[in-house]
């Protein structure tokens, strides 16, 4: 990377640049939809999480964690090509989610960036497709809304009850006849 590159990349020109596109793209991956940063978080979240797909993505555990719900992190804008360099033109960058950015740079050596979007789909759509088997067997993700996004943790910690019964103000209990006997 060059000099004048890595300022760019720190200037204010970029940062707007590149929180116009993730919120033109909702925050959402064009490549995956969130799916594979969503199951990221599974894994993180569920150590008895098994599949295949691990090996492959608990690379990126420590990188989100550290993320920490930033969804300006989480989800990154790429250059596909760098022609127009400092004028970019739209549909020269992508808005893309950390492991998937991950999977295209890997895609791209050697490799023309079409031929790395394309390569870098089709691994996606096979991890996506497995986790889709995956999540069919797992009954304890059934009652999870995955629709909620990067706003919030979608697996927060439970909050433990602080009052398991609602509280009884017992000036105004009568608790002698509650002893009485029910008449039917
Ligand atoms: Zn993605
Ligand atoms: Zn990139």
């Amino acid at each position: 990377m060059d000099e004048k590159y890595k300022e760019y990349l720190q200037s204010e020109e970029w940062r707007k640049k590149a929180s116009q596109i993730k919120s033109d793209k909702n925050h959402k991956c064009e490549i995956c939809g969130n799916q594979i940063l969503i199951e990221v978080i599974k894994i993180i979240k569920d150590p008895f999480r098994e599949s295949a797909l691990i090996e492959e993505l608990n690379r990126f555990t420590e990188t989100i964690e550290e993320k920490n719900w930033d969804k300006n992190k989480l989800i990154q804008v790429h250059h596909k090509t760098y022609e127009n360099i400092y004028q970019e033109n739209q549909d020269e960058l992508a808005c893309l989610c950390h492991p998937c950015h991950v999977f295209f740079h890997e895609a791209t050596q050697g490799n023309h960036w079409k031929k790395a979007w394309d390569l870098t789909l089709l691994k996606v759509s096979d991890l996506c497709e497995e986790i889709e088997q995956l999540d069919k067997r797992d009954w304890r993700l059934q009652k999870i809304d995955f629709s909620i996004g990067l706003t919030e943790d979608p697996f927060p910690e439970p909050e433990l009850p602080i009052h398991l019964f609602p509280e009884i103000d017992e000036d105004e209990t009568d608790w002698e006849s509650s002893d009485d006997p029910i008449e039917l």
